[in-house]
């Protein structure tokens, strides 16, 4: 059955101390007590996935990481393995985020890479993507997140599935306080599943979950999460604060 999850990407925010506070205040506000088969993910900064490990423990919060390198070890000066995310007891890792794609140079072809290190690792993946303003513009979206799918995931055969969560992000929606409609997330997150039934089957289509990201705030969550191909958010500065991400798990 297909999961409803909604994380929270911290991106580059929180030192230590900050993210203890935050963890503890999230625990009071996300107690136990989600539905079956709905899930509520944080990811930290590396440095303090450890900390967010244990203190998440014995609670209903998962701890994903933002990157990792796709090598399984070597001269990587400043990088993370997939193994060193599992030997913290880290399970998701957030892959393809259009931050790492301007920011950082990653392509479709080394997310394909970076996907099977992970899942060799039994990571959970959440592969982000989406199209640019100017993409949307000239109405190339539909095309360019197509590419995005086939390039970095459709090496997979369908059991992997099982272990990736999709995150469609507009990157004109991400930070900006504007939002893709329901409409248009619905639309999108059709469009997925329906290649997914194209090249898998409508099995593997049906049981992925497809989240939404992009400016998603307690005040919209509830109107693009009742739409029917979007079953959860991947929430970036509303993650920041326990009370409003709270509000946006409320709202699943
Ligand atoms: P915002 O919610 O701040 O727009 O960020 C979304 C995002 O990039 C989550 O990965």
């Amino acid at each position: 059955m297909r999961q409803k999850i909604v994380a929270g990407n911290w991106k580059m925010n929180k030192n230590l101390s900050e993210a203890k506070e935050l963890i503890k205040e999230i625990k009071k506000e996300v107690k136990t007590g989600l539905e079956e088969n709905t899930r509520v993910i944080i990811a930290p900064s590396f440095v303090n996935l450890h900390n967010a490990v244990k203190k998440t423990k014995k609670s209903a919060i998962e701890v994903a990481a933002q990157n990792m390198h796709q090598s399984k070890n070597g001269a990587f000066t400043g990088e993370i393995s997939a193994d060193m995310l599992t030997g913290l007891g880290v399970g998701i890792i957030i892959l393809g985020h259009s931050e790492r794609r301007e920011y950082f140079g990653e392509t479709d072809e080394l997310l394909a890479q970076k996907v099977a290190a992970a899942l060799e690792n039994e990571l959970e993946v959440i592969f982000c993507f989406g199209e640019l303003l100017e993409d949307r513009k000239s109405e190339n979206h539909f095309t360019i997140v197509e590419n995005q799918l086939k390039k970095a995931l459709f090496h997979l055969k369908a059991e992997d599935f099982k272990h990736i969560i999709l995150a469609y992000e507009p990157v004109w929606a991400i930070g900006t306080g504007e939002t893709a409609s329901p409409e248009q997330a619905q639309e999108m997150h059709a469009f997925v599943r329906e290649l997914f039934t194209k090249a898998y089957g409508a099995e593997t289509a049906d049981a992925i979950s497809i989240l939404y990201g992009g400016s998603v705030k307690p005040a919209n969550a509830k109107e693009i999460f009742s739409k029917p191909d979007v079953d959860g958010g991947l929430i970036g500065g509303a993650a920041l604060k326990a009370e409003d991400f709270a509000a946006i798990v409320k709202s699943i």
